[in-house]
């Protein structure tokens, strides 16, 4: 396709093909938008890899206020209970509209819909499809409804600088070497998460935070980034990312062993389907501890498990185990970041111009650790939020283009960053180990590559994780165990601040 940016000017510009992308560009039609995506449509979108589903409160006795009792209690302290209500809320709305897209769920004999149970949920609530190929199913029919949408327009091309001054004007993007603008008064950024900053992840490779670093360095605010949620079972064969064994299957009755066998989880409330958190953090006691840990389904699950988790079962049988008979060894894995671009009820920035959707966005739904299946929910409401606002802004264009060369790649930089995070930010974090990660991320963010972007929100997400002297949620200080005395809030970061901080760290001479 060749690509004339000029006839492509003054129209809404999605950066990211995820869910939260493909649903807003159908909510904006039948007005014209340009989604911008740097990879094929369905490759590197955390959506197409989404094992366990959808929560929503749609079976017969759940309840949206259950759900948002739920959603509150795993967020520890720190959610928005409005933005809990309104998104939990529109969950059955948004299931609807997936079945009108023609998202095949899994149903029992009688055609209801089926759920399972996944952790600190009060009841099965997480609607899949195919049992854990949920993800999948629901971007093949959503990318065919956008492929039949004549007004969206897909462009295969990578954003690396939003063009503003006092209001959005356009976006800068490259596609094979060559840099181009693309001039827009509207913005919205769907780029997904940041796992991929980590050694040990199951986000696709192009889930590095880059829609953060655009709006940051624009002078928005970002929040809540010292929460990374690590997932306490991704599959420990060695390849990266790291395939995941949902948490449906804990769901279903599997238990966590060590290698002797012992359940090492049965006496902490909830056992295996406690929060996310408190997983993560009894199966990287065990690692440290220099024992290996397995999710043992062989009991609870045994001969269902081909039928019941397919994905799983077959990466398990492509590493040599038979989940059927065999406990599947794991670990923790970056997962999902609740941090992100702050944005407001209807996905707007702050920054006239640019809304923000998604996993890059940060709502206030998940608080200080998601509820699982929670994000898909989100991506949803929160896209077509966003969507609805921009068309009721279609008036306000002001676009500009701009000669902005792309920055050279940085493999080595990325490759830092990935090894900072991971030393230094990861399950457990402390003062010194955070004060390391900024000193050794400052350069990376000055030197102007590719990865410079990314190295700005790891930045930022160790200055936030270095400002939270508590632990709470899915950050936990082994120097500050337990809450704050003060009171519960958000803490909202600009790229400013954390100039700040690095330049005084640096003054105090921090050792890197
Ligand atoms: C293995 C796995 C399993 C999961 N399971 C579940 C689950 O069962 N239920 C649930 O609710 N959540 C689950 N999640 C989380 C959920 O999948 C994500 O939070 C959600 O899909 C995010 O959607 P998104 O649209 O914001 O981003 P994504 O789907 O990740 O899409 C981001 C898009 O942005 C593009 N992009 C990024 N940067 C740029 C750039 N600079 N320029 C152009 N394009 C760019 C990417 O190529 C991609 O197209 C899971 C996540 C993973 C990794």
């Amino acid at each position: 396709m060749t690509i004339h940016p000029q006839e492509l000017a003054g129209r809404p510009v999605i950066v990211g093909a995820g869910l939260a992308g493909l649903i807003a560009a159908l909510t904006l039609a039948p007005r014209p938008v340009v989604v911008a995506t740097k990879a094929p449509l369905g490759l590197d979108a955390a959506s197409g890899w989404a094992l366990g589903g959808v929560a929503a409160a749609v079976l017969p006795g759940d309840a949206p206020a259950l759900h948002a009792a739920d959603t509150i209690a795993a967020g520890a302290g720190l959610c928005d209970p409005a933005v809990v209500e309104r998104i939990v809320g529109a969950a059955p709305a948004a299931i609807d509209e997936l079945l009108r897209l023609g998202v095949p769920f899994d149903r029992d004999a009688r055609g209801r819909l089926l759920a399972s149970l996944e952790a600190a949920h009060g009841r099965p609530r997480v609607l899949h499809i195919g049992g854990d190929t949920s993800g999948r199913e629901i971007m093949k029919a959503v990318i065919a409804a956008v492929q039949a949408t004549p007004s969206i327009t897909l462009l295969q091309a990578e954003a690396h600088r939003l063009i503003a001054g006092s209001r959005i004007e356009g976006v800068a993007l490259v596609r094979d070497g060559a840099s181009f603008t693309l001039p827009t008064g509207l913005v919205l950024l769907a780029t997904g998460g940041l796992g991929g900053l980590w050694r040990h992840t199951t986000n696709p490779p192009g889930a590095i935070g880059q829609g953060p670093a655009l709006a940051a360095r624009l002078g928005a605010p970002l929040v809540d980034l010292e929460f990374m949620q690590f997932h306490p079972t991704a599959l420990d064969t060695g390849a990266d990312p790291m395939p995941l064994a949902s948490e449906a299957i804990r769901g279903d009755g599997a238990i966590l062993v060590d290698e002797a066998g012992r359940r090492f989880m049965a006496d902490v409330p909830r056992a295996e389907l406690a929060p996310r958190d408190v997983v993560a953090r009894a199966v990287w006691a065990e690692l440290q501890a220099g024992r290996r840990v397995f999710l043992d389904g062989t009991r609870a699950i045994g001969a269902r498990f081909p039928n019941r988790f397919p994905a799983v079962t077959a990466v398990c049988l492509a590493a040599g185990i038979d989940p059927v008979t065999m406990p599947i060894p794991i670990r923790p894995a970056a997962h999902y970041h609740m941090g992100g671009i702050q944005t407001d009820a209807r996905g707007r920035t702050g920054l006239d111009g640019l809304w923000a959707a998604g996993e890059c966005a940060s709502t206030g739904l998940h608080g200080a650790n998601r509820l699982a299946s929670n994000s898909l929910l989100e991506a949803i409401v929160m896209g077509q939020a966003a969507a609805r606002d921009m068309a009721d802004a279609e008036g306000m264009t002001a676009a500009r283009t701009a000669d902005i060369p792309a920055p050279p790649t940085d493999a080595e930089g990325l490759g830092e960053i990935r090894r900072l995070l991971s030393a230094h930010v990861g399950v457990l974090r402390d003062a010194d180990g955070l004060g390391r990660a900024i000193r050794g991320l400052g350069p990376i963010v000055e030197r102007q590559s590719a990865a410079s972007a990314p190295a700005l929100v790891a930045l930022m997400m160790a200055v936030a994780a270095l400002d939270r002297t508590e632990s709470r949620g899915s950050h936990t200080r082994t120097d500050h165990p337990g809450l704050g005395a003060g009171p519960a809030r958000r803490l909202p970061l600009t790229a400013a601040d954390a100039a700040r901080r690095l330049a005084s760290l640096r003054e105090q001479g921090f050792a890197a």
